[in-house]
Parts: structure tokens; C-alpha cells; sequence
């Protein structure tokens, strides 16, 4: 089965610059990866998801590559289509980027803008209606009902849910693979067998593999270790392992 790793920079790199370095990088090390495997494009998604304003350029540059094997996400979305909405950018200005993806619900979100189930419910619809791919991050189960309410049954096979604990973002402490496991199958219990489920938290190129092989998850959201090229082409290297 395809797995898929998504990057999430958060508010990083600082400059427009920096931010074209890593993409490059990553994107010269999928080449490379592939050089060995060639069928990683069967074996893996991988998704950059860089903070808004530089989404255009990594957009143009991804394209003029031939996409390289990337995809482009973003971190956040409204839930409006244009308008009075100071500060906002909908998913419409997303698609017409060539965005594919949209992180929503993380936990920085919740905690810091206060961002509620309700206004990442409405979000979720808006999304799925413009035909983008949420990827919406929960660290517990009323999480997931109150953010899928009324999200149609048929929508839930393009959705992606991302169980990240809250106490293993950043901290370098992984939820081990057994409490990992667990919340993945009562997550399947609630939505079904078709919901992809990914893990984040904490991931490095020594646990990226057994949260896919051993606990059955099928992809990965990767904060910090996607910020260091070298690392992050480890993580795909081993998911691609097979
Ligand atoms: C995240 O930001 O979603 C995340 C999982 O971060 P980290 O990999 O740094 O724990």
C-alpha cells in the first residue's frame, strides 16, 4: 500500500531563499532514491506543506521539475470562498496554486489562534467541496467526531486524519508503537477502513518505519525532521524499503 509522508515546515524557513534551498534538496534526494527505487513513486507520496507565501514559487519551481514526485499542501485554510475576510486565504486560491493538501486542526492552531472542532468542521467541508485533500490532525477521539460532523460518508475516503499526541509534538518523546496502534484502530472503529491514518509526532529515521510496518499506519506527518533535508530523504529512503 502507497504511504504517504507529509512534511509540515510550520513557520519555517525564514526567507524565501531558504525555503527554495529545501525544497531542492529534498527534491534532489527523491531523484537520487529513485535511482535505487524506482518505483517510489508507487511506494510513497510526498507532500510539502510551507507556509502560505511560499507556496507560489515552490509551486512553480515543483512544476518546472516535472513535480519531482512532490506534492504541495498548505497549513491552514478559510472556510469562505472570497470575500470581506481580512487576513484569509480560501480554498480556491489554494487550488488555483496547485495545491493538493491541507493540514488542518493542528495542535499549534488549537492552542495558540484557538482554532475550535467547529471552525475545523467547517473548514473540512469547505475543502472537500474544492476537491482538496484535508488532512486533518487530531490528538484524541471527540476530536474526530466533533471535526467530521456531518462530513458525508463517501467524503471520508478522501480524507486523511493524523493522530499526533499533543505531548509528542517537538519533544523528541514518540508515542510508543503499542499506544500508537490502539488509537489507530479505535479511530477505524469510528470512521471505517477506508480513512487513511497517519502518525506525527516526533518522528526521526529511527521509528519513521515502525509506525508504518509494525503498528499498520499509512503515512506520516513529520514537523521538525522535515525541516533537515539530509533526514527527512533518511525517512523516505526507509519507508521506501519496503
Ligand atoms: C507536527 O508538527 O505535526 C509534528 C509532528 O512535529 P514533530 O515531528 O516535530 O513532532
Amino acid at each position: 500500500m502507497k504511504s504517504i509522508i507529509i512534511a509540515n515546515w510550520k513557520m519555517n524557513p525564514v526567507t524565501i531563499r531558504k525555503a527554495e534551498t529545501l525544497f531542492n534538496l529534498v527534491e534532489r534526494g527523491i531523484k537520487n532514491i529513485k535511482k535505487i527505487y524506482p518505483e517510489l513513486s508507487r511506494r510513497v507520496e510526498v507532500v510539502i506543506c510551507p507556509p502560505f507565501v511560499y507556496l507560489p514559487v515552490l509551486g512553480a519551481s515543483a512544476f518546472a521539475e516535472g513535480c519531482g514526485g512532490l506534492a504541495l499542501g498548505s497549513q491552514n485554510v478559510f472556510w469562505e470562498e472570497k470575500g470581506a475576510f481580512t487576513g484569509e486565504i480560501s480554498p480556491k486560491m489554494l487550488k488555483d496554486l496547485g495545491c493538493q493538501y491541507v493540514i488542518l486542526g493542528h495542535s499549534e492552531r488549537r492552542k495558540h489562534v484557538q482554532e475550535t472542532d467547529e471552525m475545523i468542521n467547517k473548514k473540512i467541508k469547505k475543502v472537500l467541496k474544492a476537491q482538496l485533500k484535508p488532512i486533518l490532525c487530531v490528538d484524541n477521539v471527540s476530536q474526530v467526531k466533533k471535526g467530521l460532523k456531518g462530513v458525508l460518508k463517501k467524503d471520508l475516503k478522501k480524507l486523511i486524519l493524523a493522530y499526533e499526541p499533543i505531548w509528542a509534538i517537538g519533544t523528541g518523546k514518540a508515542c510508543s508503537l503499542d499506544k500508537a496502534k490502539n488509537m489507530k484502530n479505535k479511530i477505524q472503529r469510528i470512521l471505517g477502513n477506508e480513512v487513511k491514518i497517519l502518525y506525527g509526532g516526533s518522528v526521526n529515521s529511527k521509528n519513521a518505519a515502525h509506525y508504518i510496518k509494525q503498528a499498520g499506519f499509512q503515512g506520516l506527518l513529520i514537523g521538525s525532521a522535515s525541516l533537515n533535508p539530509k533526514e527527512f530523504i533518511k525517512i523516505i529512503k526507509t519507508i521506501c524499503r519496503g
